[in-house]
Formats: structure tokens, sequence, C-alpha cells
């Protein structure tokens, strides 16, 4: 299975893409977590990256490539892969067919996440995250168990600086311009199958299941 999970920001995409690698055995790849990663590292192109990533703009393509494609050259994605979170535009759309191509694959699902913008401000507002094992918590629906530390790895947790209120409406704002348009492209080709971002957690193993089983 070759996935690309498309959504608005907040929509759940990270959410689906974990559940789809646990149900079939494939590697994730999330552009997010892979820039937010080098920003940690303070590589060059983190560096680069955290200037556009604070103000929710998109990080130029030339580096989200790069990253893609040097991760995708790896064995594992040659049973099939997730792709959470790439490609946001019609030039990695374009970039995209051209590593696949170059490699013989093709793509089988575009899943995209349906959301509502309120529900999205209101997830991503009450959202705390990780910053050092990426896992999410939401104030009121899956609060940690110790205020403000990661259950998993006892991180302090933190308000992304781009899921504070006026960084999410432009994030929702670049999303509709420049990532929505992909939509039709893989809607033309057959791929798209639709999943509703307000399935409640517990079923959603069986609805992801449902869908691309
Ligand atoms: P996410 O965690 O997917 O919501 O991404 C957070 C931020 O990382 C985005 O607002 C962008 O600044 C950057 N980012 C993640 N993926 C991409 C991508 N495919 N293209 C450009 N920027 C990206």
């Amino acid at each position: 299975m070759k996935i690309i999970i498309l959504g608005p920001p907040g929509s759940g995409k990270g959410t689906r893409a974990h559940i789809i690698s646990e149900i079939f055995d494939l590697p994730v790849i999330t552009t997010g977590d892979m820039l937010r990663g080098a920003i940690r590292e303070k590589t060059e192109y983190g560096l680069e990256a955290k200037t556009y990533m604070d103000l929710g703009d998109l990080v130029p393509d030339d580096i989200v490539n790069g990253i893609v494609k040097e991760r995708m050259s790896r064995p594992d994605v040659v049973k099939g892969f997730i792709l959470d979170g790439y490609p946001r535009s019609v030039n990695q759309a374009d970039a995209l067919d051209e590593i696949l191509k170059a490699k013989g694959i093709k793509l089988t699902h575009v899943l995209s996440v349906v959301l509502s913008d309120e529900e999205i401000i209101e997830r991503l507002s009450k959202r705390r995250s990780c910053p050092v094992c990426n896992e999410i918590y939401h104030l009121v629906s899956k609060p940690p168990k110790k205020k403000g530390v990661c259950d998993k790895c006892g991180a302090k947790l933190i308000l992304r600086e781009d899921d504070k209120e006026d960084v999410i409406r432009h994030r929702l704002q670049v999303y509709r311009e420049t990532t929505q348009p992909l939509l039709e492209r893989y809607e033309k080709q057959g791929l798209i199958v639709e999943t509703d971002g307000e399935v409640p957690i517990e079923g959603l193993r069986d609805h992801l299941k449902e869908l691309l089983g």
C-alpha cells in the first residue's frame, strides 16, 4: 500500500498515519516531524525551516523535496509507505511523481481527511505536543496523566509556536490555497478515499480498516 494522507492542519493526519502503520506494518514518513527534528539538531536546513514554520508558512519546496527524496531512497519503503503531510503543493506533487516513477512505484490511495475550520481551531489551540518524542495530547479529550508532562518520555509538553490561534488561521489559509488543489489532481487519478475527521478515536481503527482493507 502506498498512501498519501492529505488534510488541513490538526485534522488527524498523524493519528491516522500511526493507526494505518500499525494495521498494515508500513513506515510513516512525516515531513513535519522530520523538519522539527532538524530544528532540534540545529542543522542548516532546520534553522532555515524554522523561520517558515513559526509563521505557519510552508517550508520551501526544494528543502522538503530533498528530505523526502532521501527518505524514499531507503529500502523499507519498497513494501509500501504512508506519507503524512507531503506533498503540500503542486511542485511537491510533481517531485513525488518523479521520485515514484524512478522507483517504478504507483500510489494506491490518497486519504483525504475532512474537518471544519471551527473544529480545527478548537483542537489545535488545546493541543499540547511533546518536543522530544512527538506524542500529541489535547487538554480536554486526551490530557496527559501528569499535567504538562509527556506520559511516554517525561519531557515537558509545549504549545507549538504554530498552534497559536493567529498562526493556525494562517496555516488554514495556506492549506486552502496551496494544498487543497491537490485533491482535484488525485481525484482525477481515482485515488481519493475520504475519511471524516470527526470519527471518534475509539472507532478509528475499524473505520480505517474498512476504508483501506
Ligand atoms: P505539520 O506538523 O504537518 O502540521 O507541519 C508543521 C509545519 O511544518 C508546516 O506548517 C510547514 O511549515 C512545515 N511543513 C511540514 N510538511 C511540509 C511540507 N510538505 N511542505 C512544506 N512545509 C511543510
